[in-house]
């Protein structure tokens, strides 16, 4: 009898030590998710994406906001931010680009934190348009008139949302609410700003058509003007992985351990991230990928990783639909191959035969 359990126990020592050996660095990212990656096959496989990917030239700029147009395309970054604030980069990281419609993840925390979920919920909802970002027709049709946070009529609304005595202290408390997510203080690109308020027709058109359906909560140019200027600020690819940390780590800053949204909001962001985040790209998106991203027009996509992390592609060539080509194949490549697809058993670490 006693030869049989001998073994066992020399087995288990065997298990623990290869555990140990295995996944050397991680610290908080595995206490909060156990299957969490270790930093070494993180590293690897962000080189052979960032390798594989790097001269791919696929898709263009945006051009509808002068400025975009010529920022230069080659520009290609890549950072991952762990729940225990392990940061692995690679590329062009110092670069800030514009956050564009990045900011209406966090502008729609803000107007929960504020309000409540349900309030926010009611007024603005969440439903995916399977329209362009922009879309006129999708306002119309749709009985919410605002669609969801992350087309340009619903995030317009949601930043109505946010309350202030006037519109400059409306938008400090936006742009303070992004750097406390980033843990860096962040800026306006006054460039970007400029050249998006002179040529942003149809976002005031958007506000307009929100009056009439009495969905915006704020006088809409007013409330158009703070958007173009969230949209404006800067970020560089750490920061952005940053701020997709904080919403992995039940939004607390792993950085700064700073709890800068309530975690009962997180589900809340994350499940409109999947359903809208990369608007009518989205559905492809959750085919492929199956996590919560969001992209915007300056070349940048965070996805999150809940419990894990966060990794942020920063390039400007960018799809039909507005998304970054790279940014999209990165990410689907490393979440493949680290079994980050929150729709497959794998993913919490069950790996079958
Ligand atoms: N500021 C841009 C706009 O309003 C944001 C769009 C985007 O990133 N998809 O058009």
């Amino acid at each position: 009898m006693l030869y049989r359990r001998f073994p066992a126990r020399i087995l288990i020592a065997v298990v623990i030590a290869t555990t140990f050996v295995t996944v050397p660095f991680s610290g908080l990212a595995q206490q909060a998710s156990p299957v969490a990656p270790n930093r070494a096959q993180v590293e690897a496989v962000v080189k052979e994406a960032y390798d594989k990917f790097r001269s791919d030239t696929s898709g263009k700029n945006a051009d509808y906001i002068p400025f975009l147009a010529q920022v230069d395309s080659k520009m290609f970054g890549v950072a991952v931010v762990s729940t225990d604030n392990q940061v692995f980069s690679m590329g062009e990281i110092k670069y800030a680009f514009s956050i564009q419609s990045i900011s209406k993840v966090y502008t729609l925390a803000l107007a929960m934190e504020e309000l409540g979920a349900a309030r926010v919920f009611d007024r603005i909802g969440s439903e995916p348009t399977g329209r362009p970002f922009n879309s006129v027709p999708a306002v119309v049709d749709m009985t919410t008139h605002t669609g969801n946070p992350y087309v340009n009529a619903g995030a317009i609304a949601t930043t109505s949302l946010i309350a202030g005595k006037d519109a400059n202290e409306k938008w400090n408390k936006i742009l303070d609410f992004y750097s406390k997510a980033a843990g860096e203080k962040l800026t306006l690109i006054d460039e970007v700003y400029k050249s998006e308020a002179a040529t942003n027709a149809g976002n005031k058109a958007l506000s307009m058509l929100l009056a009439k359906y009495e969905r915006i909560y704020a006088e809409p140019f007013e409330s158009v003007d703070i958007y173009t200027k969230q949209c404006s600020v800067g970020v560089n690819v750490v920061q952005l992985a940053r701020m997709g940390a904080t919403l992995a780590n039940n939004g607390k800053n792993p950085a700064s351990g700073e709890q800068v949204i309530k975690p009962e909001n997180v589900p809340y962001i994350l499940s409109s991230m999947m359903m809208a985040g990369l608007y009518d790209g989205s559905g492809g998106w959750a085919w492929k990928v199956g996590l919560p991203a969001k992209s915007g027009v300056g070349g940048g996509i965070v996805a999150v990783v809940p419990g894990k992390g966060a990794i942020a592609v920063f390039s400007p060539r960018l799809d039909e639909a507005g998304n970054s080509v790279k940014a999209q194949r990165v990410i689907e490549y490393v979440a493949n191959k680290l079994d980050f697809n929150l729709f497959s058993p794998r993913s919490v670490g069950l790996k079958g035969e």
